[in-house]
Formats: structure tokens, sequence, C-alpha cells
């Protein structure tokens, strides 16, 4: 998975223009309800903050650390005069917690582009003290435009913790949901192979482990058959790698069409696969399907280059979950019928109770 070109950059070029979107637009409406109010230092200010947002539309996918960084500095100067100016009453004060995250995301972004650090720790720290001296001043210097009515100070300071409660709810929500889409990946990538999108060892060793851990062993209805393609080393060194992987998706294919709600199909390693049938009576079911596998196998195509094809054939042995062993020991038994299969020919199912279904 590349990480760094694919769900990053996603999401800077989704969420990125959104967010300066709601700055600008929440900075045009500090513009007007300061000029309304006459509070004249804060109309320069949003004037200067409306052209810093204008300007930061081209910065947004170039530079977004620098870009950050800008945003984190408006926001402290912002809080810092608005509360200086009409008082800590009207909650401007607070849009420094909306630092702390963008902080924090700004260094997930800067590590993961180009592996600096913007110290976001520190950072939070330094709004920290900013918070708490903006308080103290305003402790003992009142506001420089005192605004005496109370139910314009309710609506401000309501619409400011409104507007900081719904950055921090958007954003986690983003957060959380960046985190989601990472992990399932990381999860896919860590259980599925790449080449034919089946079910890898790891995987298939999680489902034996929760299929046994689920009932006591005895009681556990498995079978497993294990396939392995016949002289596959010839179709490698003959027609090349890309013929070899190409072999490998065509029976992948094949497997993936008999897989059903009780039975699935996994590359085990290399060339060898399972099928394994998880229900009662599901040994004769799975002796039937690699049966099943290897004959249309036998009838497809393996494309070699546009105009040349190869046939391919397997070998498989089936056997079935025996009270209380350990899974490898069935493994290993199932092996025993496909090493019996190669030795005999090749191209067969050998299955436990010793019944070869030969060509
Ligand atoms: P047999 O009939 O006895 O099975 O003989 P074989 O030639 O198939 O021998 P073996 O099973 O030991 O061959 C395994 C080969 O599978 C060797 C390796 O190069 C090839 N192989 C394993 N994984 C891949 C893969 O992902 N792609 C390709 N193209 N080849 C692979
Ligand atoms: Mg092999
Ligand atoms: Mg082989």
């Amino acid at each position: 998975m590349n990480f760094k070109n694919t769900t990053l950059a996603n999401f800077i070029s989704r969420f990125g223009f959104a967010v300066n979107v709601a700055l600008l637009t929440i900075h045009i409406s500090f513009l007007v309800m300061f000029a309304l109010l006459k509070v004249n230092i804060m109309v320069y200010m949003n004037i200067v903050s409306v052209i810093t947002y204008l300007s930061l539309f081209v910065m947004l996918n170039k530079n977004t650390t620098l870009y950050l960084i800008l945003v984190n500095i408006e926001i402290v100067i912002h809080m810092t005069l608005a509360t200086f100016c009409v008082g800590w009453d009207y909650g401007f004060q607070f849009y420094c917690l909306a630092n702390v995250p963008i902080a924090f995301y700004n260094d997930y972004l800067s590590q993961r582009s180009s592996g600096k650090r913007t110290y976001p720790v520190i950072f939070s720290m330094v709004i920290m003290v900013i918070f708490i001296t903006v308080r103290m001043i305003t402790f003992e210097i009142p506001p420089i435009y005192p605004l005496e009515h109370k139910t314009i100070c309710s609506i401000i300071f309501s619409a400011n913790i409104i507007v900081i409660f719904m950055f921090l709810i958007v954003y986690m929500t983003v957060y959380e949901n960046l985190t989601l889409d990472i992990e399932s990946k990381l999860k896919y990538n860590a259980e599925y192979d790449e080449l034919t999108g089946l079910a890898n060892r790891h995987r298939t060793n999680e489902v034996f482990k929760q299929i046994l851990g689920k009932a006591s062993k005895g009681k556990v209805q498995l079978a497993v058959a294990i396939l392995d393609i016949d002289n596959f080393k010839k179709v490698n060194d003959r027609y090349g790698h890309d013929t070899g992987d190409k072999a490998l998706q065509t029976l992948a294919d094949i497997l993936r069409s008999v897989e059903s709600r009780n039975d699935f199909a996994c590359r085990w390693g290399g060339e060898e696969f399972l099928i394994v049938g998880t229900d009662e009576d599901c040994f004769a079911r799975i002796s039937d399907k690699a049966e099943e596998v290897r004959t249309k196998l036998m009838n497809c195509d393996v494309p070699v280059d546009d105009e040349n094809a190869i046939r391919i054939s397997i070998s498989a042995g089936v056997t079935f979950y025996n009270g209380g062993e350990n899974i490898e020991h069935t493994i290993a038994r199932a092996d025993k019928f496909l090493y019996e299969a190669k030795s005999s020919g090749k191209n067969k199912v050998i299955t436990d109770n010793e019944t070869a279904r030969t060509v």
C-alpha cells in the first residue's frame, strides 16, 4: 500500500479545501459582527484574516505544514486580540483549544510526507501558557471595548462555543475514519495474498484457531484439501515468472468459484493452496471440490502472450480433522496424500479413505 500517495493525498485534497472555506466564512462573519459592534481593532484584524485565508488557498496543497502553522498562528493572535478587546465573557479564548488537534494533525502530515517533526507538544504548551497569561491580564485590565449588552454577550459566547465544538466533532470524526481506513487496509494486506486475492496462511491460521476454540475439539468438523500445481518450476523456467503468476491467478479464480458459506480457499504458500470445509459432511464435499478444481483447471487456458496459452494441472490430498489433534497434524496428513498423488503420476486427488480419482 502506498500510503503517502493514496490515503493521505486523498484526505488532504478532500478536506483541506473545505477547512479553508470554513475558516474564511467564520472570519467574514466575525468581520461583519465586529463592524456592527464597532470593535475597530477586530475589524482590522479580520480584514487581515480574510486576506490571509484567501491567499492560503494557493498554499493548501503545496505546503500543508506551513499552511497549518499559519492557521495556528492566526487563531492565537485572533483569540488573544478578541479577548483583550471584548473580555473573557465572549468565549473567544476557547478557540485556542482547536490549536491542539491542528498542531498534532500537522505533525502527523509532516512526518508522513517529509519525515520532519513539528513538535506539537511544545506548541500546545506554548498555547497553554498564552491562554493562562491572557486570563491573568484580563483579570487586571478591563476590555478595550466594554460591551454591556448581556443578550449580545450570550449570543456571541454561544456561537463561539458551537463553532469550537463543531470543529472538534468534525475533526475527530475525520480522524477516526482515517484511522479506521488505514487499519482496515493494513489488516487486509496482512491477511490476504496480493497476487491472488485469496486469504493467506496467517488469516487461515486465525480461522483455524477460531473454529477449534469455539467448540470442544472433539466435536469440530473440518476437512482440508491441499493442492499443489504440477511441474510448476518448469512453467516458470519455460514460460517465465509472469506466466507462472497468471497460472496462480487462474487457479485462484477457480478456487474462488468453489468457495461457499462454509467452505473457503486460501493460498497456503508458494503454489500450494487449501480448500477448507467447516461443517458436517464437509469431507465428502471438499473431496468433490478438490476434484472439481482439478478438472476445471485442466480445461482452462493460462495465457503466455497474445497468441499462446498453456494448460496446467494440480495434485491434491484431502483429509479431515481428527478430534483433539493439532491442526498441523491434519495438514501434514493432507500433505502425505498430496505426496502420494505426486509420486503416483500427478494430476489427481487422493483422499484419506485411499480412494484415488484419477484422470
Ligand atoms: P511438483 O509437480 O512436484 O509440485 O513440482 P514443482 O515443479 O511444482 O515443484 P515445487 O512444488 O517445489 O515448485 C514450487 C515452485 O513454485 C518454485 C517457485 O519458483 C514457484 N513459485 C512459488 N511462488 C511463486 C509465485 O508467486 N510466482 C511464481 N511465478 N512462481 C512461484
Ligand atoms: Mg510445491
Ligand atoms: Mg508443485
